[in-house]
């Protein structure tokens, strides 16, 4: 038993009396497809229908993924399909803030440099949830006589983290054991996605994050994140995520095609049928706007319970 070091960290502040805040977070690496359609309209739709606010937050902290001008593709194909939102963070703005944050929980010794090569700890370690679990190499001191120590670590020493999600139902992660100590910054310098996501959902005060279950192991890392700083973590609901015809995630890198601005009818109600929906078929030709009403009216996210992935081929628009 590790009683002092013990961190459990509980998501969720679902309580109806906080208000509504919610949020869909692109990563600029190439122009929208269907699949990140779906995450922007369950989002909007999740937020519309409890009458609060919803941001888009751009999530440009990796250049070496970033394509030129996908940014504001992205931006002209949500403006296509009716959605409505305050002006973006890009967090590429806010990098000296990372940086302090990271620096803080280094301060606070919850964080450590880490030397080790990608190619050492492909070689020693082990794969877990979320990719290899680091061997705890450096947590006593980084060996920076071959390389600098220019990673950042999360100590997850006995940590563990539950939250029930409002789709998926309760998880929990032994976040030592399954995941291991995690990346804050990486060997090249970069924030890494799990902090800068983590911070931003928190002082963003995103009250619930909806998102696919590909990111399902990701929140153990967030909310763990967000307890060693003292914040609260969201709620977090993840959806269905879109296979293609070959049964694997639709993405950008298996080239899924750009969603077309020029239908933006045909393609809402695609993803709001993925999403179970069931819209009618009048909305086909009705003004973007209409739709947008209909599913504030009608959105119920508990028809994606328990539902982790669908394949396009059943998503059916007469
Ligand atoms: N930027 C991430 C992506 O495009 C999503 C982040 C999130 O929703 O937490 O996959
Ligand atoms: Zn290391």
């Amino acid at each position: 038993m590790r009683n002092a070091s013990t961190a459990t960290a509980t998501t969720g502040i679902a309580d109806g009396k906080t208000p509504y805040r919610g949020r869909f977070a692109p990563s600029p690496t190439g122009p929208l497809h269907f699949g990140s359609l779906v995450a922007a309209v369950a989002s909007y739709a999740q937020a519309l229908h409890s009458a609060g606010e919803w941001l888009v937050r751009i999530e440009d902290i990796d250049p070496t993924r970033e394509a030129p001008g996908a940014a504001d593709s992205i931006l002209r194909t949500l403006d296509a399909h009716g959605f409505r939102y305050p002006e973006p963070l890009y967090q590429s703005s806010r990098l000296e803030t990372y940086d302090a944050v990271i620096e803080r929980l280094l301060t606070d010794h919850q964080a450590y440099p880490c030397s080790c090569s990608r190619r050492e700890l492909r070689n020693s370690a082990r794969s877990g949830r979320a990719g290899i679990i680091y061997p705890g190499h450096c947590r006593n001191g980084a060996d920076t006589r071959k390389r600098p120590a220019t990673a950042v670590r999360l100590r997850t020493d006995g940590a563990n983290v539950s939250f029930v999600d409002a789709l998926q139902g309760p998880q929990y992660c032994d976040v030592e054991k399954e995941i291991g100590d995690f990346l804050l910054r990486r060997g090249d310098g970069f924030v890494a996605y799990q902090l800068a996501v983590a911070f931003d959902d928190a002082e963003q005060q995103i009250s619930e994050v909806v998102r696919g279950t590909d990111l399902l192991d990701s929140t153990f890392m967030q909310s763990l994140v967000l307890e060693k700083l003292g914040l609260t973590p969201p709620a977090y609901a993840h959806f269905p995520v879109v296979l293609g015809a070959d049964n694997h995630k639709l993405s950008k890198q298996t080239g899924a095609p750009e969603v077309d601005n020029n239908s933006p009818n045909i393609n809402l109600l695609r993803a709001l049928s993925f999403l179970l929906q069931e819209p009618p078929e009048a909305l086909l030709t009705a003004p973007v706007a209409r739709i947008w009403e209909w599913t504030t009216e009608h959105w119920d996210i508990t028809r994606l319970e328990g539902v982790q992935s669908r394949s396009e081929r059943s998503i059916m628009v007469q």
